[in-house]
């Protein structure tokens, strides 16, 4: 108990009116599933986030760095540790410069996806038209190099500013970075705090176009009026981990309140008061029936924070 409070204490001075207690993370999440959080904190600078890490560093407690919670499945037990939720400090998107007919953004990593793309298509810049309906922020695309259509974040972007563990920074070019199909090598504890995407010119009317047609196809393949994580599973080489889910004929089957999807089989919706536990389930179902039927393992692409699939 004394420990607790020695720690709130030191928390809450490092981030007075930012620090809360055994705090529900499911509203923190698309899902809106999850436990409570032992602390969650939302740091408005970089200096209190070195100030976190180095507590966290000293009183040997685990951290989580949460954007806007659209690819994770939280345990119903919560989370043991602390979560840092990362605001946007001002102003989100700072213009570098124009070189090579492409111009330089820097970006902050808690910043809206769908904010940005706004951004592109009111000041006539080209390329994020991909990026329509991710429902993440930057350091959640970056760090899962989102992306869709045939298209990932890794190609527009130019380089990371991220936070060591240690509390240094650092600037890694895209060649020192490690992005791999729906992720990027950090090392533990790494928090990415903003980042350089390069974009080209184009007409306004052009880019809209292109963003509201990838929108629509969107809307009409995925349940997006629905609780989900978006996709669960990866892609496995060369197939689509929802046509090997539609072949076992496991669309529509619920568990407590989740249900795989009816319209898209790879996406797990929380109908009402579904828990983690009744998604892992759905997910060991339909890992064990696409194993048994197409011989391939499906890899989660959701982060599974403080809880896991069985092994098979
Ligand atoms: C309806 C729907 C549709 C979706 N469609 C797509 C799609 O088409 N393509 C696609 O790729 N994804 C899709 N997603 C998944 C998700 O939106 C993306 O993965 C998104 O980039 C996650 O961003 P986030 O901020 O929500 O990250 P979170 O879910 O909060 O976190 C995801 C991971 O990123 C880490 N992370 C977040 N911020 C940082 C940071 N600053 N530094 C270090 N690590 C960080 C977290 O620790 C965690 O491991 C979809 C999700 C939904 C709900």
């Amino acid at each position: 108990m004394y420990r607790q409070q020695k720690l709130k204490r030191l928390l809450e001075g490092i981030c007075p009116r930012g620090v809360k207690e055994r705090e529900p993370l499911s509203p923190y999440t698309t899902i809106r599933i999850g436990g409570r959080a032992d602390w969650l904190i939302e740091p408005k600078n970089i200096s209190e986030i070195k100030q976190l890490l180095e507590t966290a560093r000293a009183e040997n407690i685990p951290w989580f760095v949460l954007g806007r919670g659209s690819n994770l499945l939280v345990s119903d037990r919560g989370l043991r540790g602390m979560v840092f939720h990362l605001s946007t400090p001002r102003p989100p998107i700072t213009i570098k410069g124009f070189k090579n007919g492409q111009h330089l953004l820097e970006v902050e990593a808690g910043f809206p996806l769908s904010k940005l793309v706004r951004f592109g298509i009111e000041n006539r810049l080209r390329g994020l038209e991909f990026l329509a309906g991710i429902p993440g922020s930057m350091g959640g695309a970056w760090a899962m190099n989102a992306g869709s259509y045939g298209k990932e974040i890794k190609e527009i972007t130019a380089y990371l500013i991220i936070l060591s563990s240690e509390g240094r920074m650092i600037r890694k070019g895209k060649k020192e970075l490690g992005f791999a199909y729906r992720s990027l090598k950090l090392e533990p504890g790494e928090v990415i705090l903003s980042g350089g995407i390069k974009l080209s010119s184009g007409e306004a009317e052009s880019i809209q176009k292109e963003t509201l047609k990838l929108w629509s196809q969107r809307r009409a393949a995925q349940p997006l009026n629905r609780l989900s994580c978006g996709s669960v599973f990866k892609n496995p080489p060369g197939d689509f981990a929802g046509r090997l889910i539609e072949k076992t004929g496991l669309k529509g089957v619920q568990r407590g309140g989740a249900q795989i999807s009816s319209r898209h089989a790879n996406f797990i919706v929380n109908q009402g008061g579904a828990r983690a536990a009744d998604v892992l389930y759905l997910m060991n179902l339909i890992r064990a029936r696409v194993r048994e039927q197409s011989g391939v393992l499906l890899e989660p692409e959701v982060r599974l924070w403080g809880c896991s699939l069985k092994e098979i």
